[in-house]
Formats: structure tokens, C-alpha cells, sequence
């Protein structure tokens, strides 16, 4: 199918897009890799009757560090990650975890912030910027506003985003020198959303665990953290019977999701072997 019919806008510039935005927001939607959008539209999942092309404002786009922070405008490609953008665990991390996302030709459109505001239950960034304690800076004409991981994600494909605001920015703390990061997914076929995955940070002392951070995407209605599970691991070791042990808590403690892809059950069990491999990776 086509899309309904709409108007399109392309701005050239922050100002001018959060006008349209201000002015239009309740009936239009922004276009940013229109990986997601796009099809919506074709299928007439979403009918706005405008779309404001956020393309061609450069700003919005690019990775910097600020700090110990990276910082990667709402815009940019997933495809920037293929190689690490930072020479850091986190750099690794992220290279690794955007393999998973859909396939290349999908990577070269796809944003980083479209992704966040689109906030795909099973999507890799969301569950990254969960784990990894993202902020995302967030405008209108009203001015800016910081909002954490754990406030931005609301539920399935809704956010904090109100329809008269823009993601610009997020923020992603870049750890410290123990810092070391686990990922695995699990899907059907390679491309497709996860039906279950992990990705996880931890800080060791040798070999115990000094701070662990755990998060499973693609079980609930948005990315989740295991914080009761996290704070237990301080001071245990890192090695198979704790990895095996947690994987059983948070499998014991979740009811995952069912849908078309994969029933309640079925991700309970998945829940053991993504956790096991993520925790096993960060502590290799
Ligand atoms: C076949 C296929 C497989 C895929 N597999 C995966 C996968 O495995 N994992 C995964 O994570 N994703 C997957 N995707 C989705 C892909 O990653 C998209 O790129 C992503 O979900 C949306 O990013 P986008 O930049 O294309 O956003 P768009 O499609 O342009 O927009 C998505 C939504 O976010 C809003 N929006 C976008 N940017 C902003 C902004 N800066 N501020 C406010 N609102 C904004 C839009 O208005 C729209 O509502 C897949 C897509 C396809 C087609």
C-alpha cells in the first residue's frame, strides 16, 4: 500500500523545526531514517497529515565527547556504530550491539534517535540506553529539557516525547577504566527483533564483581534492569555458577510478554541461556 496523503516539510534549521513542531505537532510527525515511520505509514498504522523531515539540519547529527560522556546527535545513523566511535569498552560495546539491528541497508537510514523515540519494545538502543543510564536532551519552543532512561521509556512505542518536542541529544557515561560490556540476542533470523536479549555492564576487582548493571529487552513492554539482582552480585565472583544463578533469579522473576513470535514460556526460558552468554562476554 501507499501512504495516505500528507504535507512535507523539510526545515533547514532547529529553529525552524521546532516552529512546525509547535505549530503542527498534535497532527504531524517527525521523519528521521523513516525505517520504522515509513512502513507504519504504508500500511496506515500511523496517517499523519504532516511530516517534518529532520534530515537536513545537520546538527542533529554526529558523535562527540564531552567529558566522560558520549554524546551522539538524535540523527545519527546506526551505521556510524559499525566501527567504535570512541576508543573505550563503550566504543566496543556499541559496535557490537548495532550488528543486531535489522540488517545493513536498514543501518544506513535508521537513527539513533529514531530508534529511542519509536521505542520498540525488542530495540538494542533502547535496552542500551537503559543499561548504560543514557540522558537524552529533548527541545521545543518552549525551551529544553534532560530526561533519564528510566523516565524516557514509557511502554510499547511510547516515550516521553510530547508531540511539540524534538530528541536531540543523547548522553551516554562512558564508565570508568573496569568498565567491561556483555550483549547477546536471540532471534529467529538474523535482522529480525529479538525475541529475548541481554546487555549488560560490569565493573570487576579482580575477579569480583565491584557494580553490576543488567538489562533484558524484548520480555516486557520496554527495556527492564534487574536492579534487585544487580545490587545481590556485589562481591560475588564472576564466573559460571554465579552467571547460572542469576540467569535462574531473573528467569524465576520476570513473566515475559507473549505474541505471535514466541509465547510467555518460551521467553522465560530464553531469558537463562542471553543472560548467561552477555554476563559470560563482559567478564571474558
Ligand atoms: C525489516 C526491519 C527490521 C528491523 N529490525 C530492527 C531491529 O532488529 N532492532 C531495532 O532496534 N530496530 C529494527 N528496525 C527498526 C529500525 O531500527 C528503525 O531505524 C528505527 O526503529 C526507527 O528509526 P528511524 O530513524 O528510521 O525513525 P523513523 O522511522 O523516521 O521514526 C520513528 C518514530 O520516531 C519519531 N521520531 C524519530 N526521530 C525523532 C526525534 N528526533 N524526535 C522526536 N520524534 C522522532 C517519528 O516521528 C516516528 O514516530 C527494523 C526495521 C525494519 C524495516
Amino acid at each position: 500500500m501507499k501512504p495516505a496523503s500528507f504535507i512535507y516539510h523539510r526545515p533547514t534549521s532547529l529553529d525552524e523545526i521546532l516552529g512546525l513542531l509547535d505549530e503542527h505537532g498534535d497532527e504531524a510527525k517527525v521523519l528521521a531514517g523513516g525505517q520504522s515511520l515509513v512502513a507504519a505509514m504504508n500500511f496506515r498504522l500511523a496517517r499523519p497529515s504532516m511530516l517534518i523531515d529532520a534530515n537536513n539540519i545537520p546538527e542533529l547529527s554526529g558523535i562527540s565527547v564531552d567529558g566522560n560522556h558520549l554524546v551522539i546527535g538524535a540523527l545519527t545513523r546506526h551505521a556510524t556504530f559499525h566501527k567504535p566511535v570512541v576508543n573505550n569498552p563503550v566504543g566496543d560495546l556499541l559496535s557490537r550491539v548495532v550488528q543486531s539491528i535489522a540488517h545493513y541497508p536498514i543501518r544506513q537510514r535508521g537513527t539513533f534517535g529514531g530508534s529511542l523515540c519509536h521505542a520498540d519494545p525488542a530495540s538494542e538502543w533502547c535496552l542500551t540506553s537503559i543499561v548504560l543510564d543514557a540522558e537524552m536532551l529533548i527541545e521545543s519552543k518552549a525551551g529544553k529539557r534532560r530526561v533519564s532512561a528510566k523516565e524516557f521509556f514509557k511502554g510499547t512505542f511510547t516515550t516521553a516525547v510530547k508531540s511539540n518536542e524534538l530528541l536531540t541529544q543523547i548522553r551516554l557515561p562512558l564508565g570508568s577504566p573496569a568498565f567491561r560490556g556483555g550483549f547477546y540476542e536471540f532471534s529467529r533470523r538474523k535482522g529480525d527483533f529479538a525475541l529475548a536479549m541481554s546487555l549488560v555492564a560490569l565493573e570487576l576487582d579482580g575477579s569480583r564483581i565491584r557494580s553490576a548493571r543488567i538489562g533484558l529487552g524484548g520480555v516486557a513492554d520496554k527495556p527492564i534492569r534487574l536492579s534487585s539482582i544487580e545490587a545481590g552480585l556485589i562481591g560475588q565472583r564472576a564466573d559460571a555458577s554465579t552467571f547460572e544463578a542469576v540467569a535462574a533469579e531473573a528467569s524465576n522473576l520476570i513473566t515475559p510478554t507473549s505474541d505471535i513470535h514466541g509465547t510467555s514460556e518460551y521467553r522465560k526460558d530464553l531469558i537463562k541461556p542471553v543472560l548467561v552468554r552477555a554476563l559470560t562476554e563482559a567478564a571474558a
